[in-house]
């Protein structure tokens, strides 16, 4: 299948600035050479910490802030070069889902001008009618009353308040949704809800997303494939199924191990892969491979050389000079966990 979202070598680094002259003195390299595809209908999860310039590749395939190089093909078309009139209409087919809710919506609008806003904007329908007509339609789309209408966002909960979010998102039938955190702000309880709409919407509709979270449980079952970033690179990418069951790369080991096992036997067993040490600053990252200084099975080599994400297997993409050194295994670090 090909893709319908393809990402290379993409690079989004922010000047440093200092001094009266603000004379750049550096940079930060948020997002460093990341590549990854996704093909229609699919989901990618775009997983790890905070800071780790997850959110920012896809604030930049949208176009939400500039990239500094590489290349953004939705369905062949560059994104990162379009401009006017040309990336407008090219907004009407990829969306973002934000985070948090409540601010990203208008408090001073009500859900049917929130809704409309979009089906006005790009002409899509027009006259009052129509447009109510539309918005009844997208409010049941995500198990919304269309009796709401006329309320304000502060009237709903944090998971209705992201229904309407997903509902602007939809709103004008995209080809590609990015999901930023979508359910991190909600309820242990509501999350499940939201993330069984996505997967509904997503068949309904046909859309395919790239799913951005700091949690691998999350996007463990909405996901059919999971590229893990650490400090602006991705480090392991493979589908979801190998990467829960054999990962390769230290830190998808030690994020997986620190989720918990809902089978209390098991999970009184597992053992934790704790990482010493804070992320590094992504102004002065660590030289050679970025994750050297919290790595348990570091060699020398680390320090110095940065490591290529390479396949280790087929669809199994890693960044480590000790897997590549072991012919594709990885390093005996979860053997007792659970
Ligand atoms: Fe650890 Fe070296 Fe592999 Fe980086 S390249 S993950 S430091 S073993």
């Amino acid at each position: 299948m090909s893709a319908l979202l393809e990402v290379t070598d993409l690079k989004v680094h922010f000047p440093v600035r200092r001094g009266v002259l603000m004379r750049q003195v550096g940079s930060v390299k948020a997002v460093d050479g990341v590549s990854f595809a996704v093909g229609k209908g699919e989901t990618l999860g775009l997983v790890g910490e905070s800071g780790c310039g997850k959110s920012t590749t896809a604030r930049a395939i949208l176009r939400l802030i500039p990239a500094t190089g590489g290349s953004a093909k939705l369905e062949g078309t560059e994104l990162l070069s379009l401009r006017g009139g040309k990336l407008r209409a090219k907004r009407r087919d990829m969306q973002m889902v934000f985070q948090d809710p409540y601010a990203s919506l208008n408090p001073r609008m009500t859900v049917f001008d929130i809704l409309a806003e979009p089906l006005i904007v790009h002409g899509v329908a027009k006259g009052k009618t129509e447009l109510e007509g539309r918005v009844q339609k997208l409010m049941s789309q995500v198990g919304l009353s269309p009796a709401y209408m006329r309320r304000y966002p502060h009237e709903f909960s944090g998971g209705q308040r992201q229904r309407i979010g997903i509902a602007r998102a939809v709103a004008l039938k995209p080809k590609l949704v990015l999901l930023d955190e979508p359910v991190s702000a909600l309820d242990v309880s509501i999350q499940a809800q939201i993330l069984n709409l996505l997967v509904d919407l997503q068949e309904q509709l046909g859309l395919t997303y790239v799913f951005v979270a700091h949690d691998l449980a999350v996007v463990r079952h909405v996901c059919k494939s999971i590229a893990v970033m650490y400090l602006g690179r991705i480090v392991e990418r493979t589908t979801t199924e190998r990467l829960f069951k054999a990962p390769k790369h230290p830190y998808t080991q030690a994020l997986l191990s620190a989720i918990p096992i809902p089978d209390p036997v098991r999970e009184k067993k597992r053992r934790r892969l704790v990482l010493s040490g804070e992320v590094p600053s992504p102004l002065n990252p660590p030289p050679g491979c970025h994750f050297h200084t919290r790595c348990p099975v570091a060699v020398d080599k680390c320090k110095k050389e940065v490591p290529r994400l390479e396949p280790v297997e087929d669809g199994h993409m890693v960044s480590c000079h000790v897997v590549k050194d072991r012919g594709g295994l990885a390093p005996d670090l979860m053997s007792d966990l659970g």
